[in-house]
């Protein structure tokens, strides 16, 4: 399912609404949030370049995290299918990750990603492009943005012993238009 009926305008404002939400929740979660240990920092270093490591944080959600307001709004324009936040192992605001559920090294690899994405991107074209891949391709799972990060990490995960550049893999992907 899509939404062509959703036209660059309307987008465009859904974008703004996602990139407030962000900072906000951004803003709530920081204080509580901390950064990589010092032996995970070593460990992810052979993936992520140093600022990507140094500022990303992390906190764990408790209550578990909810649904933004704005899903309201999206629901009454008839988007459907929207994710459910409480299902999600974790979200990543600009460099504030915020999870669920208990942090492995996967999931910590590709919250990591999207530290990465926001980082080469920016908030505002973070944001575009997620709601956009969403409107397209009509699922949570459809976001070119999502998979890339699980396709990274799905590689991670299979040759633990085969670093690579997480900052180029990004960086290609956004010239190339595949995310
Ligand atoms: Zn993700």
């Amino acid at each position: 399912m899509s939404f062509p009926f959703l036209n660059d305008q309307v987008i465009q404002m859904m974008a703004g609404m996602v990139s407030k939400y962000i900072e906000d929740q951004r803003g709530k979660y920081e204080a509580s949030a901390h950064p990589l240990s010092a032996g995970q920092v070593q460990h992810f270093s052979a993936y992520f370049p140093a600022p990507t490591l140094d500022r990303a944080r992390f906190a764990h959600a408790v209550p578990k995290l909810k649904n933004p307001d704005f899903y309201l709004q999206l629901r009454v324009m008839g988007i459907k299918n929207l994710p459910s936040f409480e299902d999600v192992a974790a979200i990543t605001f600009i460099d504030v990750v915020v999870h669920n559920v208990p942090l492995t090294d996967p999931i910590r690899f590709h919250e990591l990603v999207h530290v990465e994405q926001y980082r080469q991107m920016g908030l505002e074209e973070f944001s575009h492009r997620y709601i956009k891949g969403f409107l397209k391709g009509g699922s949570y799972a459809q976001i070119p943005l999502e998979k890339h990060a699980r396709e990274l990490e799905e590689r991670y995960a299979a040759e633990p012993g085969r670093p690579f550049s997480v900052e180029t893999e990004v960086r290609e992907a956004i010239a190339a238009g595949l995310v």
